[in-house]
């Protein structure tokens, strides 16, 4: 496109009210350009495809929009749900035999990513530090979220050098990505093998600007050498440990989203109540006591959050 035509862009950055869009057409193809955005757009976020026209020197204006495939977001701090990052493929939940997985945590994460509809993987990290002792419990606690359907992957970001392990390469490949998971699982060790050329540092992703360099905690997007693209901010790592209502954490559990509604009592809260068809279903083999354990937990440590006067947010 010529100057001022209106042409296709990535939001790969964002900064108050400018954001960084590199375009994906035109002469200025795959540069980045600091855009504005018109008024009449509510707020767009890194992952976002837009419409901008290109002014003068790198810099342009967004016009609008494009749909959303998939839109993650968090509470802020009065519970409002405001947008992070959109158009994720698939939200990578990253687990570790040390610090060791504790299903309540997995299941806390997987709860926050089908509530956002973007399917969720399990990438076991530190394979290395499989031993005798810890295997049958790791074997077990995949092989429950592979029968429920979610894909499990095994590596190790220590035993896979410089480059990224090929398992890690064909996860990422042709999507955008996001990784997700308890501190110290390996998050950073991964996404350090994927993007060997920056410097990321935890916790603070530097952007350097013609006054000077400053710390953003917004998302980012990167491509990635070996296909695919990333999104990653400090906020992003967090996801899932935010409040949820019982309605999310009902729907959250794939097995169970369907028995809502088939128990006894109209108002069964489904922690034991006589007639549970929770219950039910758990005495039949359809679900297994470990979810139902955690189902439990997750409910209760939310309504206590709550009472105290905590939740939401
Ligand atoms: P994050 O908090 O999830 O970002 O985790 P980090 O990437 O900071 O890793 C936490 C610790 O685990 C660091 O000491 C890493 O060196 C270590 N670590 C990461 N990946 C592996 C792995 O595959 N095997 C082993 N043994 N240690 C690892
Ligand atoms: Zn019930």
């Amino acid at each position: 496109g010529d100057l001022g035509d209106e042409q296709a862009g990535l939001v790969i950055a964002h900064f108050g009210q400018q954001l960084d869009v590199e375009a994906l057409e035109g002469e200025r193809k795959g540069r980045v350009v600091r855009c504005f955005v018109r008024a009449n757009i509510d707020s767009l976020v890194t992952g976002d495809r837009v419409i901008w026209r290109p002014g003068s020197g790198e810099t342009g204006v967004i016009v609008a929009r494009s749909e959303r495939m998939s839109l993650l977001q968090r509470p802020d701090n009065f519970g409002q749900l405001k947008p992070v990052a959109a158009n994720i493929d698939h939200i990578i939940l990253v687990i570790a035999p040390e610090p060791e997985p504790h299903d309540n945590l997995i299941d806390r994460y997987l709860v926050a990513a089908e509530n956002t509809g973007i399917p969720a993987v399990l990438l076991l990290n530190k394979t290395d530090l499989i031993n005798e002792y810890n295997q049958p419990l790791i074997d077990d606690l995949l092989q429950r979220y592979e029968n429920l359907g979610y894909l499990v992957v095994r590596t190790s970001a220590k035993a896979s050098g410089s480059e990224p392990a090929s398992e890690v390469q064909d996860l990422v490949r042709g999507r955008t990505s996001v990784f997700v998971g308890q501190s110290g699982v390996g998050k950073s060790s991964i996404i350090q093998t994927l993007l060997p050329h920056e410097s990321l540092k935890v916790g603070a992703l530097s952007e350097s600007t013609g006054k000077g360099t400053h710390t953003t905690t917004t998302a980012k997007l990167f491509h990635l050498d070996w296909g695919g693209d990333l999104i990653d901010s400090p906020g992003i790592r967090e996801f899932g440990l935010w409040h949820m209502t019982a309605r999310e954490i009902e729907y959250g559990f794939r097995e169970i989203r369907d028995l809502i509604g088939h128990c006894k009592f109209r108002n069964c809260r489904h922690l034991g109540d006589p007639g549970c068809a929770l219950e039910k279903a758990e005495q039949e083999g359809r679900i297994s006591a470990e979810r139902l354990h955690s189902f439990h937990r997750i409910l209760q440590d939310m309504t206590e959050q709550q009472a105290r006067g905590l939740g939401p947010g």
